[in-house]
């Protein structure tokens, strides 16, 4: 899973920059101009969001909210908080303190602070 986003993320920012900037000006007849081309170019310059799901506070490639697949895994393993519905090593709600792990790998990576969970 973390394969398949590292590999999409720089080839849309690849798409994009070689879409939008490489002499496409010349023959626009025929290219279909990508309709969120602005959003893409904003979001090339943040690749921790690839990484770090914001919403969850762990890696999205260990997001069991937002994988099903990893959430599959963490089942079979018996790894799974009933009450909350996600794995009970995620489970910050059964117990914040087990936020501080993922808080160390994303300062391990990037030096500074995760940014604050989004709750909805
Ligand atoms: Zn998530
Ligand atoms: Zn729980």
């Amino acid at each position: 899973m973390l394969r398949r986003l590292m590999m999409l993320t720089p080839m849309l920012a690849i798409a994009f920059v070689v879409g939008c900037g490489g002499g496409a000006a010349t023959d626009s007849g025929t290219d279909a101009t990508p309709v969120s081309a602005d959003a893409g170019d904003d979001h090339a310059g943040h690749d921790h969001d690839g990484w770090w799901c914001k919403e969850h506070g762990v890696p999205e490639a260990d997001c069991a909210l937002c994988d099903p697949d990893v959430a599959a895994a963490y089942k079979k393993k018996g790894d799974w908080c009933e009450e909350h519905n996600r794995p009970e090593s995620q489970c910050f709600i059964c117990n914040p303190k087990r936020q501080e792990k993922f808080i160390a790998l994303y300062e391990a990576k990037f030096g500074e602070k995760p940014p604050a969970i989004e709750q909805e």
